[in-house]
């Protein structure tokens, strides 16, 4: 995926390390790409560009939406006493880059999406006798679209710190594409209280409002993180279209 080599020349500054998905979760991915390519090869209906316009439009919003959710929840600190440990450790991580944000640039934080996106390809495989090609293809591009929020963070703390980075983040930044560094860094900048996203789509019209409008609900918060995840969400899609058929 989004395997990008980090390490340019950057007149006298340390090296950055390389940003990848490790092998395992991205074989699990590109299986289920697979199976998503042969679905529609062998279907009948045509692939069509509103289809594309489809599959492109709710992997992103509904990647952004993710994310946004993943990283407020994540940086509450009711979550440093979580009794589930994958919440906890990731709670220690996002709240530690709040301490320490430079430490990011020598990490391969891409990889910090590994379980992720191992975790929603095989739950994709799981369902994909009970899906179409198009979810398929949706559960796939949420993975990727992850992974460009995730280097995108990575390669605006770089640009912060004065290192370069390659064109497509620092043109999708310029461009308005990607969440540029200075809006990220008011991020950082206490009371850490706004700009959780990690791709630019809804998070200053609807969740940051919403979010607020209901006192920074901590349960709220957790409702979604629990049942609205990319895992989740797969299982409660089939349900829902298995009881409108
Ligand atoms: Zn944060
Ligand atoms: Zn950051």
């Amino acid at each position: 995926m989004v395997s990008v080599v980090g390490k340019m020349k950057q007149g006298g500054k340390k090296p950055l390390p390389a940003q990848y998905v490790r092998p395992v979760p991205l074989a699990f991915m590109g299986a289920l790409a697979l199976w998503g390519v042969v679905q529609q090869w062998q279907s009948p209906e045509a692939f069509t560009l509103s289809t594309l316009a489809y599959v492109l439009g709710v992997s992103y919003l509904y990647t952004d939406y993710w994310l946004w959710m993943l990283h407020c929840f994540l940086d509450r600190v009711e979550n440093l006493e979580s009794k589930v440990s994958f919440v906890r450790t990731t709670a220690e991580e996002f709240q530690g880059h709040h301490a320490t944000p430079v430490d990011v640039l020598s990490a391969n934080h891409l990889g910090e999406i590994d379980e992720q996106v191992l975790a929603f390809s095989v739950m994709g495989l799981l369902l994909g006798a009970w899906t179409s090609a198009a979810t398929k293809l949706i559960v796939v591009l949420i993975s990727f679209w992850g992974g460009v929020g995730g280097a995108n963070h990575f390669y605006g703390h770089a640009m912060t710190h004065g290192y370069d980075a390659p064109a497509f983040y620092t043109l999708g930044q310029k461009w308005g594409f990607l969440p540029t560094s200075k809006h990220h860094k008011q991020h950082h900048t206490a009371p850490f209280e706004e700009n959780w996203n990690f791709l630019n789509g809804l998070h200053a019209v609807v969740y940051e409002p919403l979010y607020f409008a209901t006192g920074s609900s901590y349960k709220g918060l957790a409702a979604m993180f629990y049942t609205l995840n990319p895992a989740c969400a797969q299982i409660l899609a089939v349900g829902t279209a298995s009881l409108l058929a």
